[in-house]
């Protein structure tokens, strides 16, 4: 449904209900593991936009168990197998090889502003890359950019495995 009519979609339902949660009265899911779905986007971004969802409610990826983390990359992998085979039988121009992967911190101040309903269930969006949707937020001064302090914060940070750079 488009995305205006989305928003009053979810405004109109019980504000303690997550349709993520209630996945089997509002969600089309696509493939299933223990721990995760993938489902459609009931409002799509972009064609073929679907999402991938914890069956447990959490809010942010830290907040994920340690076999549910491990099992992301399961269902990640059956869903762009999929997507791959469904591109594979369209037609050309319609097809791609790349796809999109990516989550958005939900801050309290940004439902604030777009006052809008957002979902507090953590999810990971996930589409192909057809009209090479994120090219136009590459910088290509990117380079240019003092990455001392960063590196500097960074051998500060706990390791496990001692390959983080050292400037020399
Ligand atoms: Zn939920």
């Amino acid at each position: 449904m488009p995305r205006a009519q989305y928003d009053e979609w979810l405004k109109s339902l019980p504000e303690e209900l997550c349709t993520f949660c209630e996945w089997q009265d509002y969600q089309i899911v696509l493939a299933s593991t223990n721990h995760w779905l993938w489902i459609l986007n009931r409002s799509p971004y972009w064609k073929y936009h679907t999402m991938l969802i914890p069956r447990r409610h959490v809010v942010e990826m830290s907040d994920l168990s340690v076999v549910e983390t491990g099992e992301l990359f399961t269902i990640y992998a059956i869903a762009v197998d999929a997507l791959r085979n469904f591109q594979s039988n369209l037609p050309e121009g319609e097809r791609t090889g790349k796809y999109i992967f990516f989550w958005r911190f939900r801050s309290e101040v940004d439902a604030e502003v777009s006052d809008q309903r957002k979902l507090s269930h953590f999810h990971l969006h996930l589409a192909p890359d057809r009209e090479r949707m994120f090219d136009p937020l590459l910088d290509k001064d990117a380079h240019e950019v003092d990455y001392i302090p960063l590196l500097n914060i960074a051998k500060r940070l706990p390791s496990q495995v001692n390959t983080i750079y050292n400037g020399s």
